[in-house]
């Protein structure tokens, strides 16, 4: 790990490639056997800023070269619709991987829905079964971004155990999956969120900081350690200096100071984003497999 000022930088796309090779070999002997995974993704009605998040799932498995349908309801389909679509597509063997792209048109129950979704087939990772599975440090279908945080760590050389690691933002898909995975590698986890009287004084003692909070220059350099490990979540459009009007995406970590105190960070874009694609992926891939009984000993795998 680079102490000096220059960190090491976790590079997503990478990482996203290294991924996806290793899973080449066993996608190939699917598609060569006639199983090629097969993704769904069901969005109700179109919610513009799903739609972006949508394309780069379709882009991660044209990549992987897995099969992706995108299936559309009326905006005004009902809580029994959308039932009666998961269940077609649970009962359906040719479907490996089952999203239910959020959010959904007010009225629709999101978690009721969720929980339509066979555990075998969630490959977001949102079914209280694999839930229960992360808080149990077991083999199963886990959330593709808090999973895409922990690798990118790994990509540090950092060893977790007894390590002070923080977390910033305490959200069901992020933050909490997130301190739960470090917790399995034996961390000392704290998890911060808007209602965290004294941010910094937790933020500056990370050895590991990952921030997932929606909010640019959250984070800025003086509220982070010497050597820390930082991994930025946060995705936030704001204007760019190429002229009116034209914006960029930045994290929520001050990158230009807040980079030459760290071990190693992660650039947004090109950090958290691509590698989260490919754990949904991964999870698709998985889920075609077919998931080992949560019984099973062993540890938390990333990759196997
Ligand atoms: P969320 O809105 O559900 O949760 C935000 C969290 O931040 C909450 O826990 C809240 O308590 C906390 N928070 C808000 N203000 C705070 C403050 N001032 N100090 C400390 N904590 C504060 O968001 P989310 O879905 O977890 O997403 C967080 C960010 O990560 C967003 O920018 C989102 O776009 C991004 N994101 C990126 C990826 C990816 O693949 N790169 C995936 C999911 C989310």
């Amino acid at each position: 790990m680079s102490t000096d000022t220059s960190p090491l930088l976790l590079d997503g796309r990478a990482l996203a490639a290294e991924v996806r090779s290793e899973f080449a070999a066993e996608v190939q002997s699917m598609i060569e056997g006639g199983r090629r995974p097969r993704l769904v993704v069901l969005q109700v009605g179109r919610n513009e800023a799903a739609q972006a998040y949508i394309r780069g799932q379709k882009r991660g498995a044209e990549s992987w070269d897995l099969e992706f349908h995108l299936e559309t309801l009326p905006a005004d389909a009902s809580d029994a619709t959308v039932r009666k679509a998961l269940r077609a597509f649970n009962a359906d063997k040719r479907v490996s991987g089952i999203l239910l792209s959020l959010p959904l048109p007010a009225g629709l129950g999101t978690r009721t829905l969720q929980r339509e979704i066979h555990p075998s087939k969630d490959v977001e990772g949102v079914h209280p079964e694999n839930l229960g599975g992360l808080l149990w440090a077991r083999y199963g279908l886990l959330p593709c971004t808090a999973l895409a945080a922990l690798a990118l760590v790994d990509q540090s050389g950092i060893d977790l155990q007894g390590k002070e690691a923080v977390v910033v933002g305490h959200s069901e898909i992020v933050g909490k999956p997130a301190s739960l995975l470090l917790l399995a590698r034996n961390a000392t986890v704290t998890v911060c969120h808007k209602f965290t009287a004294d941010l910094a004084a937790h933020t500056r003692r990370a050895d590991v900081l990952i921030v997932a909070v929606g909010k640019a220059g959250l984070i800025t350099a003086d509220m982070v350690k010497q050597g820390a490990v930082v991994i930025d979540v946060g995705i936030n459009a704001v204007p760019s200096d190429e002229g009116p009007g034209r914006m960029r995406l930045v994290g929520d970590v001050a990158y230009d100071e807040v980079a030459p105190k760290c071990a190693a960070i992660t650039p947004v874009p090109g950090g958290v984003g691509p590698v989260t694609v490919a754990m949904l992926m991964r999870n698709t891939v998985l889920a075609a497999r077919g998931m080992p009984p949560l019984d099973d000993p062993g540890q938390l795998p990333l990759f196997a």
